[in-house]
């Protein structure tokens, strides 16, 4: 980084960081940078601390809320939740709107390679929701690929006993790929087609 005098180097380096940035990239985004004014430079680093700040996990469902409990657990009946693996996928499920229950975001998967156990991810407080009798149905969200299959596997059976039915999203979704960016007439379908697991 030594070409570059310091003030940019370090610009580079913290966007280098992101994920799918490259050095290139990292350094054009660095000169947009530079080009900007200073209000719009301000507004910019300021959304960033305003993320750090503001946002954190919804008490009830985990996922990103401003505050203790997210709108969507506010504002919806809690008889069908819906787990998935990470807060984006909340994201591309609300894309379909079709979908009208809450959700379980597990903060991960069931991934004994990477040293993931049950006990790493939220599958104890989908247990609480679910025990509080008032859920009649989990529809298992997680990505079709290994671990999300495997998940999804041992939360149904953990829940079952509880007397819910429990669903996986239809085959459709291709195979290891993720929910993020399946398109929305296969996610839509996958999920209206989901099976009783
Ligand atoms: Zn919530």
């Amino acid at each position: 980084m030594d070409v570059f005098i310091e003030p940019i180097g370090k610009l580079i380096n913290e966007f280098s960081k992101l994920p799918g940035v490259g050095k290139k990239t990292a350094q054009r985004y660095a000169y947009k940078i530079i080009g900007m004014t200073e209000g719009e430079a301000r507004r910019f680093a300021e959304s960033i601390l305003d993320c750090k700040r503001k946002v954190r996990y919804c008490r009830v469902c985990g996922n990103f809320t401003e505050d203790e409990v997210c709108d969507i657990c506010k504002r919806r009946e809690g008889s069908v939740i819906c787990v998935v693996k990470e807060p984006k996928d909340v994201v591309a499920m609300e894309k379909l709107h079709e979908f009208k229950g809450v959700y379980h975001v597990l903060h991960g998967v069931i991934s004994p390679m990477d040293g993931v156990g049950p006990n790493d991810i939220r599958i104890k407080e989908l247990l609480a929701r679910v025990s509080g009798g008032e859920v009649k149905e989990v529809i298992m969200a997680t990505n079709p690929d290994v671990e999300g299959e495997a998940t999804a596997m041992y939360i149904a059976k953990i829940l079952k006993p509880l007397g819910v039915t429990v669903s996986r999203l239809a085959h459709g979704i291709p195979i290891g790929s993720e929910l993020e960016y399946t398109d929305e007439v296969t996610l839509s379908r996958a999920l209206s087609d989901r099976k009783i697991i």
